[in-house]
């Protein structure tokens, strides 16, 4: 395995003087120099092929007894110093201090057909960062995060990416409903990789400490490195740069809205600067169109990251992010005309998003109320959301009144009984009818760019939960097959019929698959 390695960020940020995993706080430095935990027993369940060409790694590169060192930390590759990121964060809303990479370690960073990328174990063992807990993670979490992140990436969705999951061969002892019950389970690590896995919170850090001088140097080199196009260092550089992040991070939000995935835990800390999705734990999938849906149990009360408050928790994360870059710029008038103009931007670009999902390809002024009606019918019961998009792209405009028997598969009850939703929804179908004669596509042209954007497959929550539990029984083949499955999302995979259909009911409540914790 040859890898061309240009760690840019050990040699070019200020590192932490202590190179230890003890636990400490971490001041005037990006980051700390660390070493892996070693692992009882690791074994390579699943890698990427794809991801492991982006970095010039051959398949039998991957079979081989020092990539499965590598990738669980039992090796560190020649040359190189992993290291531990120094960040802080706003945790559902509250300052929360130093949190840092507390079992994510940083192996390298490679560079392959003229992309950087940065490769991090996350599970690997403590760090300087890890406070009271373990470093750990376990094989439930894993898979999940394995899993999503890849099929995040096949949906055209920024994210960071997977190499590998392993096991580590450890037990981890995990309280997984909170309520005092805690057990062992396997351990597990997943290497993961992105251009960058800076966050708001790096940023942030610096600036909660006053530290102006490693705010300046990390800020610098984030353009540097990752927004070569805005040129030199300076208060304007810094403008555009926080309003590239801010579009960045509104392009990454409306496509978590166009395919219903619900971060679960849109913490400053889980915010990429790069606009990537960062951090799969209690996410979850869309099933019921409901906006105040959110899969995190710690955040059930509040539900301050439910679905429908997705692009507002942005802008709230946005709010911080010009705080910490504030002192670089010395003036709230730039940063605060962006801030303002982000919500204009987002109704702007949902409309047009929303359009494209309905197979409407030009602009009527009307259309923002169709689209409001459609989802407040949406919101009338229970109705499967990626069902009811793909279903939709079945629609004749001259049938209105077939209307409700194209979308009937999306709903979870018998609407026999309910003919008032019924007759809303037709009254619906008949506008909509109408406002398709303005659009030249034939019915079979309109389909087919409505599946470009209204994905048949996504990761429902009960999927994970099965490959999780035939894992833990050392059954991996439904980790392949969901993989397999997750890489044309787009597609018609007739031989994959089972996977575009409702939650079954068995799921409804199921812990795994309704709603999750924290506990990973
Ligand atoms: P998260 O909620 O996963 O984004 O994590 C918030 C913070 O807790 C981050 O600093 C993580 O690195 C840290 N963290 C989460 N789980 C663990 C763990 N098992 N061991 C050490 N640190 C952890
Ligand atoms: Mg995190």
């Amino acid at each position: 395995m040859k890898l061309n390695i240009q760690d840019t960020f050990n040699k070019e940020l200020p590192a932490d003087p202590i190179a230890t995993n003890s636990i400490r706080q971490v001041e005037k430095a990006c980051f700390s120099f660390v070493t892996p935990t070693k692992t009882a027993n690791p074994k390579v369940l699943h890698v990427s092929p794809e991801m492991a060409e982006n970095l010039g790694i051959s398949i039998e590169d991957t079979q081989t007894e020092f990539f499965k060192n590598i990738v669980t930390g039992n090796e560190i590759i020649p040359n190189t110093h992993p290291y531990a990121m120094c960040y802080g964060g706003h945790q559902f809303g509250n300052w929360a201090g130093q949190l840092g990479d507390g079992r994510a370690i940083n192996l390298t960073e490679v560079v392959h057909n003229n992309q950087r990328w940065a490769i991090q174990l996350k599970g690997a063992g403590k760090t300087p960062y890890s406070r009271t807990a373990d470093g750990l993670a376990v094989l439930r979490s894993s898979v999940r995060e394995y899993l999503c992140s890849e099929a995040m990436f096949h949906l055209g969705v920024p994210t960071t990416r997977a190499l590998s999951l392993s096991l580590s061969g450890d037990q981890v002892l995990r309280d997984v409903l909170y309520n005092g019950n805690p057990a062992y389970e396997k351990g597990a690590i997943v290497s993961r990789v992105a251009p960058s896995f800076l966050r708001f919170g790096n940023y942030q850090i610096f600036a909660s400490r006053q530290d102006h001088e490693s705010l300046k140097t990390l800020v610098d080199y984030t353009i540097k490195h990752f927004y070569t196009n805005l040129g030199s260092p300076s208060k304007e550089t810094y403008l555009q740069f926080f309003q590239e992040v801010s579009s960045r991070s509104l392009d990454m939000v409306l496509h978590w809205q166009r395919v219903g995935f619900v971060h679960g835990v849109m913490n400053t800390d889980n915010m990429s600067i790069l606009g990537l999705t960062i951090d799969y734990g209690p996410y979850g999938w869309l099933e019921g169109y409901d906006y105040g849906w959110t899969p995190n149990t710690t955040d059930a009360q509040n539900k301050r990251y439910r679905y429908g408050k997705q692009p507002e928790m942005v802008l709230w994360n946005l709010y911080q992010l010009a705080n910490a870059l504030y002192p670089l710029i010395e003036e709230a008038a730039g940063l605060e005309a962006i801030l303002e103009n982000y919500r204009t931007q987002y109704d702007e670009k949902y409309l047009d998003m929303m359009r494209s999902k309905i197979g409407l390809f030009t602009e009527i002024e009307d259309d923002a109320t169709l689209i409001q009606e459609l989802e407040e019918n949406l919101h009338l019961t229970e109705t499967d959301m990626t069902i009811f998009f793909r279903n939709l792209s079945q629609f004749e405009k001259e049938n209105p009144d077939n209307g409700s028997l194209i979308i009937q598969d999306a709903f979870y009850e018998s609407l026999e009984q309910l003919p008032e939703i019924i007759q809303t929804w037709n009254n619906w179908f008949h506008r909509y009818s109408t406002r398709l004669a303005f659009e030249k596509e034939t019915n079979v042209e309109r389909a087919q760019k409505m599946n470009l954007v209204n994905p048949k497959y996504v990761l429902r929550n009960y999927m994970s939960q099965l490959a999780i539990d035939a894992a833990d029984k050392e059954d991996y083949s439904l980790i392949d097959e969901l993989f397999q499955l997750l890489k044309n999302p787009y597609m018609d995979q007739p031989e994959s019929k089972k996977w575009f259909a409702k939650r079954p009911d068995w799921a409804r409540n199921k812990v795994g698959c309704s709603m999750l914790s924290c506990s990973s």
